[in-house]
């Protein structure tokens, strides 16, 4: 019923207030926030089909936003765009990014960029990233090491050109190893102003500090706030500290009305089922 098609835009009027009690039934209105990236879909990979069944009908029925470290062109790819379409607005590059679709409602979707941050990847992390690239004793190198998106810089050991096997080859060596982390670490401690966060099964996002996903509270806040009251609610699989949904699980976590919920293990096959029952459990 407060789907995306019923938002009410018309401010906070006494006629507004009574709509919304009537609607609502005085009931406070639930705005979600989801990771995509192991938490609706396997990584790097296409929401499965029996989850599309699920969310397909979800999404028809609640207000939400998506949040990744990939472009839009990559969540494209993941997320079946019908369902895109469905969301307030997608945010993408880690939050870096915020497109919503174009009124036009025609086919290809008119997708509008609402904002960007730029960021330049400084040449003396540019060289720490090479060197080590050079020296990490992971034997295998794919290729796509630094992918540049313009509002970030995507680090990967390995190489984004890996096969799906040599994907989880690298992410169960960095389970053992821990190396994304002592990397993003060492990035944290010696390059001023930048933040390192891991993300997905075999990458590090690197981003100007607070240019990460809890930048995305305030904007959706601006949109939102008309609904009032409302309860912001964040799914993401890696809200622990470290990962890439940390920053705004803790802001979610510090915020009255926020809350958030880590769905599975991070980056698990699946973890999409984890965010289901959540959302099954969170259904009034
Ligand atoms: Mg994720």
């Amino acid at each position: 019923m407060n789907g995306k098609g019923d938002k009410w835009r018309g401010g906070w009027t006494p006629q507004y207030a009574e709509n919304h009690n009537r609607i609502f039934g005085g009931k406070v209105k639930k705005i979600y926030i989801f990771d995509v990236d192991g938490t609706l879909t396997p990584s790097r990979r296409p929401m499965t089909k029996d989850f599309e069944k699920f969310f397909s009908k979800w999404a028809e029925e609640n207000t939400f936003y998506l949040v990744s470290g990939s472009d839009l062109e990559k969540m494209k790819e993941q997320v079946p765009e019908y369902i895109l379409t469905l969301a307030g607005g997608i945010f993408t590059c880690g939050g870096n990014q915020f497109w919503k679709e174009g009124s036009t409602q025609q086919w290809p979707t008119d997708w509008k960029l609402i904002y960007e941050n730029k960021f330049e990847l400084p040449k003396h992390l540019e060289e720490f990233l090479n060197i080590m690239l050079a020296n990490s004793e992971y034997p295998h190198r794919y290729g796509n090491h630094i992918e540049n998106r313009g509002a970030m810089v995507n680090f990967s050991i390995v190489g984004r050109d890996c096969t799906l096997e040599q994907r989880l080859d690298y992410f169960e060596y960095d389970k053992k190893t821990k190396e994304r982390q002592k990397i993003a670490d060492i990035i944290k401690s010696k390059a001023d102003g930048i933040d390192a966060v891991i993300g997905g099964q075999i990458s590090i996002d690197i981003a100007p500090v607070g240019n990460d996903k809890s930048q995305i509270l305030k904007h959706i806040e601006e949109i939102e706030n008309f609904n009032c009251p409302d309860e912001y609610i964040f799914i993401g699989d890696r809200t622990m500290e470290g990962g890439n949904d940390y920053p705004l699980a803790l802001l979610m976590d510090n915020t009255e009305n926020c809350d958030f919920y880590q769905a599975g293990e991070p980056s698990a096959e699946d973890g999409y089922k984890s965010t289901q029952k959540i959302l099954e459990k969170l259904i009034d």
